[in-house]
């Protein structure tokens, strides 16, 4: 064991190759479907939405998959991230455990998200994608494509939901500041939008619709733009496999070993960029470790949703995949402010989670704000509200091993920092913030909207 607090890895650490879980999965990925046909999808039906390249990233069961020297460069920037031991907080705690946590909020956009961004803005640039059309919720993922559509000169088309979009001016005004385009969804550019504006003028948005928009705008553009999804696709949480494979090294360097890896979930992509490289360890090389995806009570997919095929979006004109959802039409409660807000949930991490080889856990909202600000106030970060959910797990686990003696290596992500995410701060902090948790009636009421796929097989 290491008496160092940060363990800093040179640029020449920089990973080499993505990992892609595919190629050591115990479990035959579910087909994906076309939402008109019901039929499995051909390369020509995503052609559409993405250049060539990340499509056969998204269906490679290639172990490795190389770098590009253009995408290595830029994560330069920012990349390797910092590995810290949380010695203030296990001190704050009086706990056993050792406490560390991977800082992917160095990032210039203040997350993970670049890590799938800057690739997937390559790709789309040495095709000849002139605009990439994508959605966001709290800002986090439209930042991340602004800052890599600018390195790479591409335009970005950002459909940001309308109550993210009227709350959180600055993220508007950063991916501004990078030469996005931003517009509050529900739009009236799309059918869609103006189809959802019709029936309700004050629609808030949600994240279902605006990809809805997102797809269309890039299906209709004659092949000029092309869409960019920010989670739950292989392609995407291979790229944050540089997070795992890091911590990896880190891990070594401190002399330990977790004994569980923690991450929130949203769609799954920084979860999976930190846990799957040590599931290939517990594949591989007969690993123990606990990996535990955590996620909120207002939007509990693992832990209250189905395992079973799923629209991606709202209007149905994305692929339909086989995972843990809560309904194509969720809209997550207004009152939740944690983020992480997504309907479903990435295929592998559905599939691993139901073999039983990752665990889940919901944790409630003030909770998890009470966890957030506990971990500022000892190790000085102000955690993205998303993040707050693996901090609530940790500080759970590090407890947990205090009230049973036990020195526990915990590792979790801190997937970004919350300086944009002063809102919800100052909610929690006024007493405005309630528990909500998402009733298992409604994801049953929602069962008979899915898509009657016959291939169950
Ligand atoms: C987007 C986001 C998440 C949730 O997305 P995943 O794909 O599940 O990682 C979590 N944390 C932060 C900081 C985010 O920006």
């Amino acid at each position: 064991m290491s008496d160092q607090t940060r363990f800093l890895l040179n640029e020449s650490d920089l990973p080499k190759s993505w990992y892609n879980i595919n190629a050591d999965s115990p479990v035959a990925p579910a087909p994906v479907l076309r939402p008109d046909t019901l039929e499995p999808v051909t390369p020509d039906f995503l052609a559409v939405l993405f250049p060539m390249d990340l499509i056969m990233q998204e269906v490679s069961t290639e172990r490795y998959i190389q770098i590009p020297e253009e995408v290595r460069e830029i994560y330069k920037l920012y990349r390797p991230t910092p590995l810290i031991r949380a010695r203030r907080l296990e001190k704050a705690l009086g706990t056993t455990a050792h406490i560390y946590y991977k800082n992917e909020g160095v990032s210039p956009a203040g997350s993970h998200k670049p890590n799938t961004a800057i690739p997937q803005a390559f790709y789309n640039k040495i095709a000849g994608t002139k605009a990439l059309t994508t959605e966001t919720g709290a800002g986090q993922w439209g930042s991340a494509l602004a800052l890599a559509g600018n390195f790479f000169d591409i335009d970005v088309e950002v459909y940001m939901v309308k109550v993210s979009y009227t709350q959180k001016p600055y993220r508007r005004v950063f991916m501004e500041s990078f030469s996005a385009q931003v517009f509050a969804s529900p739009t009236d550019r799309t059918n869609y939008g103006r189809s959802i504006l019709a029936s309700d003028p004050n629609s808030p948005g949600s994240l279902g619709i605006a990809i809805s928009e997102a797809v269309e705008v890039a299906a209709t553009s004659g092949g000029k733009k092309k869409y960019s999804l920010g989670s739950v696709l292989n392609h995407v949480l291979m790229h944050q496999s540089v997070i795992g494979e890091e911590a990896l090294k880190q891990m070594d360097m401190a002399n330990e070993y977790p004994d569980v890896v923690i991450g929130c979930v949203g769609g799954g992509s920084n979860f999976a960029g930190i846990a799957y490289p040590f599931l290939r360890e517990n594949l591989k090389n007969g690993r123990k470790t606990r990996l535990l995806a955590v996620e909120p009570t207002a939007a509990p997919s693992l832990t209250k949703g189905a395992y079973t095929f799923d629209y991606g979006d709202t209007a149905k004109m994305a692929p339909i995949v086989k995972m843990y959802t809560l309904g194509h039409g969720f809209v997550p409660p207004s009152i939740h402010a944690g983020g992480l807000r997504y309907h479903g949930m990435a295929p592998s991490l559905s599939a691993f989670y139901d073999t039983g080889l990752i665990e889940a856990k919901a944790v409630k909202q003030k909770a998890t704000f009470e966890a957030a600000l506990q971990f500022a106030k000892a190790e000085g970060i102000i955690p993205a509200p998303e993040s707050a959910h693996a901090i609530r797990a940790a500080i759970d686990e590090a407890l947990d091993a205090k009230a049973k003696g036990e020195k526990r290596v915990i590792l979790f992500n801190l997937s970004g920092h919350g300086n944009f995410d002063m809102g919800a701060y100052e909610a929690y902090i006024n007493g405005k913030l309630e528990d909500y948790e998402y009733p298992a009636e409604a994801v049953h009421a929602a069962m008979s909207e899915l898509p009657k796929v016959s291939i169950l097989a």
